[in-house]
């Protein structure tokens, strides 16, 4: 198949829905398959895919959005960052609404900060060009597919001389909490893999979660049929008691990744520990901008520190994330919470699960 419509071929669909059938007949027991991949997760909802599953086959979400699983204390550094004289705070448009302890940099922006959303980290680096007499800090939030440009603009403003930019670091990557997620209270039988972070980390991230705690994991592409293929690939293996790498999405991630970005990775970050939101602390999950582009780093050069914020008590983002709850169980969905006015992150971003079923989770059910 070459073009996008037939990735969506109605006919074609439900000949894989019937396969998903047979194979899930096949299961001695209904299995939980996690999608990780924020766009995953919206294109489920988008294309209706939740109520054509078998029985047998519960998907749920997980930690894949970025925006989701930042921190309201990561929040909380940028927003001391906007209110400090002579700071321009450049950013990807999804952080502005995201909530810290006390605002977000939409509300700041309206009470007079210079905040201004970017297009890429690149437009940061020429924003500090344009502005000798400022600050700038760009905000550095994204997994593995984001990482490499953010790397590539620091590259940059080394090599021009920009003295003025600067990254408040928040990369995340994405097989640890996977690993993690393998570990907790939900069990897990397979993981649909995330698309684009593949493309950059290719199959071996994955290696561990198959060969060392027996979970099947499928890279798969965003298309409907990409994701029909992708869960019955994944149902097949379970039912065959296999658990291994497999790859859906071969036209687009090579089996070894993107060599290139994984060196320009290396270079400019190092492996640390991460907070997520809803997750937690953990070991080996983010990306440190490394002490030789140090000088790059606004956490150095502000001396600031991550504070330890509590999450609102009543928000169940913790437990979304970690497919545990639904958005539908939680009190504050579409009454106290909605995109516009947001009190957990997986509200803010347009591929949060939150917002996912508040855009559209009646259609999704509709269909069934
Ligand atoms: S909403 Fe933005 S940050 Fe979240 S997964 Fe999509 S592109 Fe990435
Ligand atoms: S509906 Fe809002 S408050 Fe509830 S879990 Fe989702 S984001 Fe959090």
């Amino acid at each position: 198949m070459k073009y996008i419509d037939e990735f969506r071929d109605g006919a074609l669909a439900r000949k894989l829905v019937a396969d998903l059938e047979i194979e899930a007949e096949r299961l001695s027991r209904r299995v939980t398959l996690m999608e990780v991949c924020g766009t995953h997760t919206m294109a489920i909802y988008r294309h209706g895919l939740k109520p054509l599953f078998p029985e047998k086959v519960r998907l749920v979400s997980g930690p894949g959005c970025p925006v989701c699983v930042t921190p309201a204390g990561y929040v909380d550094m940028a927003i001391t960052l906007a209110r400090t004289p002579g700071v321009i705070i450049t950013t990807f448009g999804d952080m502005l609404k995201v909530p810290g302890s006390q605002t977000s940099l939409v509300k700041e922006r309206g009470a007079g900060r210079d905040v201004r959303v970017v297009y890429s980290p690149m437009d940061a680096v020429e924003t500090a060009k344009s502005s000798p007499d400022k600050e700038v800090v760009f905000l550095g939030v994204g997994f593995e597919t984001t990482a490499p440009s953010v790397a590539a603009a620091i590259l940059t403003a080394k090599r021009e001389g920009v003295k003025n930019f600067t990254v408040l670091a928040s990369h995340k990557v994405m097989p640890e909490p996977m690993e993690a997620l393998t570990k907790g209270e939900l069990k897990i039988d397979g993981y649909i893999c995330p698309a684009h972070v593949s493309a950059i980390i290719g199959e071996r991230g994955y290696r561990r979660l198959a060969e060392v705690y027996g979970v099947p994991c499928v890279i798969t592409g965003f298309e409907p049929l990409d994701m029909l293929r992708g869960v019955i690939m994944l149902v097949r293996q379970i039912a065959e008691g296999r658990a291994v790498v497999e790859n859906e999405y071969f036209r687009v991630v090579k089996p070894e990744g993107n060599v290139k970005a994984q060196a320009i990775l290396a270079d400019v970050f190092e492996k640390s520990n991460a907070v997520w939101r809803g997750l937690g602390p953990i070991p080996d999950s983010g990306l440190a901008i490394s002490p030789r582009y140090e000088s790059y780093d606004a956490m150095k050069k502000f001396k600031l520190s991550e504070p330890d914020v509590r999450e609102n008590p009543a928000c169940l983002c913790g437990e979304i994330l970690k497919g545990l709850k639904e958005p539908l169980d939680c009190g504050l969905f579409a009454t106290a919470c909605t995109p516009e006015n947001p009190v957990g992150a997986c509200m803010v971003s347009s591929e949060g699960t939150c917002a996912a079923e508040f855009r559209y989770g009646e259609r999704s059910r509709a269909n069934a």
